[in-house]
Order: C-alpha cells, then structure tokens, then sequence
C-alpha cells in the first residue's frame, strides 16, 4: 500500500519528508506531464507522493523593505496580478502557458524541476532572487540558480522543500522578458532572455541576462555580466558586437523536437542586440 501525503501545515510536511522519500507535488503541471500513462488516465508516479497544495501557509505574497517573498505553493496566476509583483516577472508568467496551468502551477515547482527552457527560473535568476529551503531541522538560503544541478537535476535533499523565493527590491532601469516560442498558451521556449538591467547617470550599474533553452540549464554568467558594469551606455551601443561576441561561447544550444541549434544560437544573439537597442 503506497503511503501519499497530503500535509496541511510545512510542519507536517517536513516531517513526512524527514521520515520517508517522498516525490513533492504542487501544482502538478509537470510532474502528470512526465509521469503520464497513455493506457489508463492516471499518471504513475514511482514514489509516494507529498501534495503540498493544500499548506496554505505557503500560499502568501510579503512584501518588505529589503525583498518580496512568495510563499511556495502561491498559484502564478496570484502571483501575476499582484502589484507587488516586478512587472518582468508577471509579464514571464503571462507567457508561460495558459490559465488554467497557472492557476494550478507554482514558481517553486518552474525551479526544482530545473528544466532549461523554465520562464520563471530564467526570470527569477535574472531578478538574483534567492531560496528559502528547509527541512525539520535546518532553513537555509541559496541563489535560485545554485539550486541546480544540471538538466531536470536540483540539489535539494530528500528532506529538503523549497518554502519560499525572494526577490530583492533594486533599482531597474530596464527589465525585459522575450521568449520565442510556437503556439502562444502552450508553447515551451524555443529561446528566451530575461535582462535585467539598472543605469545611473548613463551608466551601467546592475545588468543581468539570463538565457533559457540555449544550454543543459538556464545560462547566467555572473563574471561576464560583471564587464558591463561601469559602462557608459553610448559605449555598450558602440561595442555591441563586441558585446554579443562575448556572450556568445555561453550560448550552447542542442537540436531538439521544438527547434535547431542553428536557429537558436542565432536568436539568442539577437536578443541580445535588441536589449542593447532598447537600452536608455
Ligand atoms: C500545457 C503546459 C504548458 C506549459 N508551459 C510552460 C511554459 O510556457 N513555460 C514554463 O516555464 N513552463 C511551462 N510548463 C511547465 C510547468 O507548468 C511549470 O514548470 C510549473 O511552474 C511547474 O510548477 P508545479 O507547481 O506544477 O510543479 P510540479 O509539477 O508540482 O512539480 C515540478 C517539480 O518540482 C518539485 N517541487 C514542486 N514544488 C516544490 C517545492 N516547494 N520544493 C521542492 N520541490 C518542489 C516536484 O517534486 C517536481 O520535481 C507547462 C506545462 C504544461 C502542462
């Protein structure tokens, strides 16, 4: 007899996690993708399941001097039409699938299932938000991207959850999601680029970019987005080239059902050459 869990408060949650290997669900929406069973109309999941859902106390927005936090479980489609929310990051979620997905999925479930075509993970490590992770007996905060691994790999620990994100407040002069996909309402990204971007006095003092779909995870190289820092904006539109160029050995993309890495490389460095266009 398998042994699912469905805690109401994290309390219970970590202790079932402490005490057995659980796999967590919480909106479903890729977990009963990859499980599916065409024969019969449920999915087999191979382990007992923890449907974390129902712990309210995990479905909250907090808004705070220093970050905004987002409780685990919070659905995307409240976290879309909250305005404490960055307008980048609803705008991620608005292209990611349609309503009813989004009613059910959870910005938690977008970082540990570590796909590198995630919008929200792609957005969140642009945005340098970090992890609240806890397990019974220890919380512990990591940057979003540390959690993973490597294609559909986190490093969490079989005890571990993800109980919260935080997005630290900063200054954006520019902050911009695109994502190149098929059919709008259901399209995985072909590509996409969440930036980042703060400028002071023309100049640049905070640019992140972090691409999805275009390497085994989402790519976001801190060092090179350190080069920009201190340039003058007539500068980076001068060198944009050069710029591209320097992005470019990070952007490794595969062939796959959805797309070719020709046409992805190339759109990557497009992007690129839009977000320096927009730049002022
Ligand atoms: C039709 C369709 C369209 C989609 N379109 C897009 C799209 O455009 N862009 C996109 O990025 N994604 C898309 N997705 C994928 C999916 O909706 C998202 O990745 C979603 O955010 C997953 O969240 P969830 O709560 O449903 O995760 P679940 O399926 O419940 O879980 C996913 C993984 O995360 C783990 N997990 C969940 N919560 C926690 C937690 N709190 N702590 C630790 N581990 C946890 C689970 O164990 C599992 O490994 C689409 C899916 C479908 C079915």
């Amino acid at each position: 007899m398998v042994n699912h869990g469905m805690p109401q408060t994290l309390e219970e949650a970590l202790i079932l996690l402490k005490n057995d290997e659980y796999q967590i669900i919480a909106g479903g929406t890729d977990l009963m993708v990859q499980h599916r069973h065409w024969a019969q109309t449920l999915p087999k999941i191979p382990k007992p399941v923890l449907f974390i859902h129902h712990v309210k106390e995990l479905n909250y927005l907090l808004d705070t001097p220093e970050y905004l936090e987002i409780g685990a479980t919070t659905p995307m489609d409240m976290i879309m039409s909250s305005p404490l929310v960055p307008k980048i990051l609803q705008h991620t979620i608005e292209e990611i699938a349609a309503p009813g997905i989004r009613h059910m999925a959870t910005l938690a479930g977008n970082i540990a299932n570590a796909s590198p075509a995630a919008d929200g993970l792609c957005t969140l490590i642009a945005l340098s938000a970090d992890l609240v992770i806890a397990s019974l007996d220890r919380k512990r905060m990591i940057k979003v991207e540390e959690v993973i691994s490597g294609p559909k790999r986190n490093k969490l620990a079989k005890d571990e959850m993800i109980i919260a994100i935080r997005i630290p407040h900063q200054d954006q002069s520019m902050s911009e999601f695109y994502k190149v996909g098929g059919r709008r309402a259901d399209a995985i990204s072909k590509v996409s680029l969440a930036a980042v971007i703060h400028v002071h006095q023309s100049i640049i003092t905070n640019w992140h970019l972090a691409f999805g779909a275009v390497g085994p995870r989402v790519v976001h190289d801190i060092h090179t987005d350190q080069r920009m820092i201190g340039m003058k904006i007539d500068d980076v539109k001068r060198q944009t080239d050069a710029i591209i160029a320097m992005y470019e050995p990070l952007i490794t993309p595969i062939d796959d059902q959805r797309s070719t890495a020709v046409y992805r490389k190339q759109v990557a460095l497009n992007l690129i050459r839009r977000v320096i266009i927009n730049l002022h």
